[in-house]
Parts: C-alpha cells; sequence; structure tokens
C-alpha cells in the first residue's frame, strides 16, 4: 500500500492555503497537523496541536501500523510530544497510544475523569478482542490515560479546551476547542464523506441527543472544524455539522420506514454507495435486527 493513500495531511499552519484557513488569532500555537487512519484503521483522524516547541495530540489511532505513521508525522514536527487527550472509549481513538508512548515516553495520556475509568474498564477487552482476529496489527499492550485534571490542557500558555463530555456516537465524547486556533476538533460527534457509528442511536430519544450536541457545537462557531473519521477529500469546517445531521435524518427515516434488516441496509445505502466504513453500518443494523 502505497504511503500517501494511507494517510492524509493537512497543514493548518497559518500562511497554507490549506482549506482556506485564516490566521490565528494569537501568536503561540503555530498549527495543526491532522492524521487519517487508512480505511483499515477506519480513517480515524488525530489531531496534533502546535506550539513554538511542544505539541499536543488528540486521539492515538487503532492499528499499529497507523499509530506508528502517526509517530512519524509529530517525530517530523520536531516538537516535544506533552500531553495526549483521549477523547472517548472506542478503541480506534485509544488502542494505538501504546505505539505512541513507546516514541514519546515523557508524553502525558490523559482523558476526561468521567471518560477515563470507561476505557480503564474496557482497554484490554477491546485489544485482545481486536488481537485474536489480527495480532500483527495491534500493540502488544494497553496505555490507560490518567484523569484529566481542569477543564484544559496548556500548550504554552495557551487553552486547549477539553469540553464537557455530551452524547455522540457514544454516550460520552470530548470534543476539545483551540481558541487560538479558531478550530474545533469534534471527535466521534461528526463524520464527513463516511458512514457514521450509529450502533448506538437506534432510539429517537439518543439520536435527538447527538442531534443537540451538534448544535452545542456548531454554536461555538469554529472556523475549522475536525470531524471523528473523514473521506480524504473532507473539508475541515462546519460541513461537517450538516453532513453528519444528514446522516442521522436518513438514520432516523429508515429506522421507521423499514422492518428487515435488508430494507433498513438498503434505506441507508441509498445515496450512500460511494461512502466508507461500510462495517459500521453493518453493526448499525445488526444492532437493530440482531442475528
Ligand atoms: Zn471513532
Amino acid at each position: 500500500m502505497q504511503l500517501l493513500d494511507r494517510r492524509t495531511f493537512l497543514a493548518l499552519t497559518a500562511g497554507t492555503a490549506a482549506a482556506g484557513l485564516a490566521a490565528p488569532a494569537r501568536a503561540g500555537l503555530s498549527g495543526a497537523e491532522i492524521f487519517t487512519a487508512d480505511p483499515f484503521g477506519g480513517v480515524v483522524d488525530s489531531t496534533v496541536i502546535l506550539g513554538e516547541d511542544s505539541a499536543v495530540l488528540i486521539d492515538a489511532q487503532f492499528t499499529l501500523p497507523n499509530a506508528t505513521q502517526l509517530a512519524d508525522v509529530i517525530a517530523a514536527t520536531g516538537k516535544r510530544l506533552e500531553t495526549i487527550l483521549i477523547t472517548h472509549v472506542h478503541p480506534d481513538h485509544h488502542l494505538g497510544l501504546a505505539v505512541i508512548m513507546d516514541r514519546f515516553p515523557e508524553a502525558r495520556p490523559v482523558a476526561h475523569p468521567s471518560i477515563q475509568p470507561l476505557i480503564e474498564g474496557a482497554a484490554q477487552g477491546l485489544l485482545d478482542y481486536m488481537k485474536a482476529g489480527q495480532p500483527d496489527n495491534f500493540p502488544d499492550r494497553v496505555v490507560i490515560p490518567e484523569a484529566l485534571e481542569g477543564d484544559a490542557i496548556l500548550l504554552e500558555g495557551e487553552r486547549i479546551e477539553v469540553l464537557d463530555p455530551m452524547h455522540g456516537d457514544t454516550d460520552l465524547i470530548s470534543a476539545v476547542h483551540i481558541p487560538a486556533l479558531d478550530t474545533l476538533v469534534a471527535s466521534d460527534f461528526a463524520y464527513t464523506g463516511t458512514h457514521a457509528w450509529v450502533a448506538e442511536n437506534t432510539t429517537p430519544e439518543k439520536i435527538d441527543m447527538w442531534r443537540a450536541s451538534l448544535a452545542k457545537l456548531e454554536a461555538i462557531g469554529a472556523g475549522t472544524v475536525v470531524p471523528g473519521h473523514r473521506s480524504t477529500d473532507a473539508m475541515n469546517d462546519a460541513s461537517a455539522f450538516a453532513a453528519t445531521r444528514a446522516y442521522l435524518d436518513q438514520w432516523q427515516a429508515a429506522l421507521a420506514s423499514t422492518s428487515t434488516a435488508e430494507e433498513l441496509k438498503a434505506a441507508m445505502m441509498d445515496g450512500n454507495e460511494g461512502l466508507g466504513l461500510g462495517f459500521a453500518l453493518d453493526r448499525a443494523v445488526g444492532a437493530v435486527y440482531p442475528g
């Protein structure tokens, strides 16, 4: 597989033309780089926030090859990785953490205090499950993040705001707002150009909770929005909210209008033939129609 097919770099540094971004509002943070996993790794985004000398990572990838590539990206920045925030319990956001810690042992992995125990409780089982099927594609151990103290990570004096967890594709997810970069790392509240993980959102009540979270995040008004998962041509802007809302609308309508697994899947494939993360749809259909 070619390297360039396996990852997407989008320099958010001021002065580049990438994604048409404005300069940071304040000096201090110099930009960010986004690493996107290959399809096997779930096209999950990790964001490297860059200071003058130091960096903060949001989410640590899924597979060993993708986490290794992410570590190479961080090393190439020449910055000292200080902190790694894990946004939620899903394994595609943290099983690669052991790889990152092997490369950057001085870094401190953290998660919101309401999310940290979920990761601590689930990580080893998630790794065992993945390694049972694909022993070479995952690290040999889990790293459990510490509970974050306070509501922000400081990077060279700038606040990286870890927002109170809300309901997205799972019950508790921390989005991250970086005012100095006019950037919101939306994690798995937002999907752009892929199927979404809706297996944990099979009732109108849950789907409405996700919509309410989207409305709160969109109201922040960040110029740059990094989704949790993306197609390679996806933009980093507020269109991620509309795209996710449209997918949820289609999912809710499909749930209401179909009565078999086959009908539900067909209704979700309508207009979505080219989307990645097809397994997420299969798991969602399976959650509604088990067996
Ligand atoms: Zn995810």
